[in-house]
Order: C-alpha cells, then structure tokens, then sequence
C-alpha cells in the first residue's frame, strides 16, 4: 500500500490546464448580470434592428437554441450589424457594481498549480472588465473571447488560423468594420420552425461561438490546450455536453446535480478542489507522508 503511494506520487499530476467559462461560473446567476444582458439584448434587436416586439421571446429562443448564441443566430438570419457596437450596448449597461472582489475565489484559484485560461463567448471589455470586478484578473494566463474566435469583423471572418493570436489578456489586432453584407434579406426562422416538413436548411452564421464543436476545437488549438489533460468549468449544460464531446474533463458549476456529459458538479465555484480529486489525493498523500516518515523514524530509534 504504502508502495503504491510511493509510486503514484511520481506520476504525472491528470491535469495540467484549468478552462473557465466567465459568466455565471466564477459569479453566482444572482448577481443579476445575466437578466439585464438578456433584456439588453431584447433592446437591440427592437432599438437597433428594428424587430417588432412581439416577435423578440420567440426569436431569441430560436436563435439561441439553434445558434448558441443570440448575436450569432441574427448574423445567421441575415441581419447586419457591427460587432464592437452591439458588444458595448448589450454589455455597456450591465450592472457591474453587482460585481465584488471575491477573495476567496482568487486564493483558491492562485493555490492551483495549473495553467488558467478564460474561454467566453463575450467580447473583451466585458471579460476583462468582469474579470477585473472579481479581482481575479491577474489568475489567469489568458483569455479566449469573442475576438480571439472571430478576429475579422462582419462576414469576411478568416479561416487562416495564422493570423489569430491567444495572447495574454486577448489582445487582438484592430481590423476596421468593412460593410462587406448589404443584405435586407432576412430568413424568417420562425415560420422555418412552424412549417419543418418544408427540409429548408438553417442559414450558416459566420460567428464561431460555444457551444459549437468547432468553436471549442478552435479555442483548444489557439491556447494549446490538450483537451484529455483539462478541467473544463461551465454553468451551461449544452457547453459541457460539447466540451465532453472534444473530450475534456467537465465540471458544471451552479448546481449540485451532475447531468449527463459532466463529470463533476459543483454548487459554487468556491468549492473548486472538489472537482480536483488529485489535490485531494495530494493533501492526503501529504499527511500519509508526515506520518509515514514519523513511523520510519521510530522503527529506527526502536
Ligand atoms: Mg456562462
């Protein structure tokens, strides 16, 4: 027994790479952030793109459900509109004082001896700016968000990979907005759902975005993220269904019940080293180790 101990402490640790999701996983749902995004979301679309309101519940769901994100779905229907604008009205007006210094987040995160990476669907600002809030923007090697997935603006989104940086706090070049689409031409998503038996497919969005496979890949690969050595953390069941899917370690975090592609849950994200059993394992190997060396030395004097 006493052998095996030995000889599991000179394995390699199962993780070397910790992948957070932002919002709703390193703060509580409660903060409100989340509601007064989504009713800012409403705003535009109403506002900005002039959407009848009557349509706005449904066409968030549909776009949302089959887009992973609102903004993406617009894109994918047709609508046309530039990217930093729609970030900073949807965002500009969350209430960030919600947000407060979580200290006993950031110990616990400075205390894992893992790389720590952000990966959100959210613009730059409002990570870093969240981040910031928390007091924890300092914890981690860097931040894959929106820009660092879509670094050209509109339509003309690059597939050279080349040309996409994961640099620490998501620097990304400054490309100017380009009108490349003048389209007016708006595919109706809800009649498409009301008539199925009509097999039209779904228009493509150009935004690469969570919970699309792809997108998931892609944020590996620009991080160097080797999914089978990762703990992925995520409020959102769809990100964990597809974060399992590329084969990363999942841990839901807001609820206590493990759903299906989730590996661990975890009610807050203070109690992160629960889904690290390693570190468990470490703290009790450390204590057999004092004790063993305690035994050792008696044998000795004996
Ligand atoms: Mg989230």
């Amino acid at each position: 027994m006493e052998f095996d101990d030995r000889y599991r402490q000179v394995q390699r640790p199962k993780y070397e790479c910790l992948l957070f999701d932002l919002d709703d996983t390193l703060y509580p749902l409660s903060t409100g952030i989340a509601t007064a995004c989504l009713k800012n979301i409403k705003d535009y679309m109403v506002d900005k793109l002039g959407i009848d309101k009557s349509k706005i519940p449904d066409l968030c769901n549909l776009l949302y459900k089959n887009y992973g994100t609102t903004m993406a779905g617009l894109r994918g229907i047709g609508y046309d509109f530039d990217y930093d604008e729609y970030h900073s009205f949807v965002h500009g007006r969350l209430p960030y004082e919600n947000l407060k210094p979580d200290p006993v987040l950031r110990k616990r995160l400075l205390s894992l001896p893992y790389r720590k990476v952000i990966f959100t669907n959210a613009d730059k600002v409002h990570a870093a700016k969240a981040l910031s809030r928390l007091g924890i923007e300092d914890c981690f090697e860097g931040i894959i968000c929106f820009e660092t997935l879509n670094p050209t603006h509109k339509s003309t989104v690059s597939d050279d990979e080349d040309d996409v940086e994961f640099v620490g706090l998501c620097n990304t070049p400054d490309i100017p907005a380009t009108n490349t689409s003048a389209s007016t031409e708006i595919f109706d998503i809800i009649g498409h759902f009301a008539r199925p038996d009509l097999g039209l497919a779904l228009p493509k969005s150009p935004i690469v975005c969570k919970p699309s496979v792809d997108a998931i890949e892609k944020a590996l690969k620009i991080a160097k993220i080797n999914p089978q050595r990762t703990l992925f953390f995520e409020d959102s069941v769809r990100n964990i269904q597809a974060g399992k899917r590329v084969g990363l370690h999942t841990v839901l975090v807001g609820s206590s019940q493990r759903v299906k592609g989730a590996d661990f849950a975890l009610e807050s994200i203070h109690n992160i080293r629960e889904a690290i059993p390693e570190l468990l394992e470490d703290d009790m190997k450390s204590e057999v180790a004092y004790s063993g060396k305690v035994a050792v030395e008696t044998s000795v004097t004996a």
